[in-house]
């Protein structure tokens, strides 16, 4: 079973790289335009995380995934990194495991030139960064 951050994490990475959330069995695509803004997630990802856990993430799916985000929070599925590009994907927990990452319909992917997908980092070190460049100005 997913912890929430890892399905968190696993949703801001796909966007990151254009993948489409497919909501309520394609009645509907969800792609935040901007994911991180410096160290936090963008509001309009944070809107859009929020309406798929309103609805315990039924019949959303990444698009090209076989789980569902209900699927990633059962006991049948976890979140593992793919041994192909290293993004977090959906992986069986018991069972068979199905052979297709969702990367492998990318056609530039992996992509050592583009920016890789990351999540937001930890703003400590950049507020003491700030605190002392403040201290040092007086
Ligand atoms: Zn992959």
């Amino acid at each position: 079973m997913a912890s929430t951050t890892q399905v968190k994490t696993y949703l801001a990475h796909w966007f990151q790289l254009g993948k489409k959330l497919i909501w309520n069995n394609g009645k509907a695509e969800l792609l935040p335009e901007k994911v991180i803004q410096g160290d936090r997630f963008t509001p309009e990802f944070e809107a859009c995380w929020e309406k798929v856990i309103s609805i315990g993430g039924k019949d959303c799916y990444l698009e090209g995934s076989s789980a569902t985000i209900e699927d990633l929070f059962s006991s049948a599925w976890t979140i593992d990194q793919c041994a192909r590009c290293a993004m977090p994907v959906p992986v069986v927990e018991v069972g068979t495991q199905p052979l297709d990452c969702a990367c492998s319909d990318l056609d530039n992917w992996p992509n050592t030139e583009l920016p890789a997908p990351r999540s937001p980092v930890s703003s400590q070190a950049q507020l003491d960064n700030i605190s002392e460049r403040l201290k040092t100005k007086k």
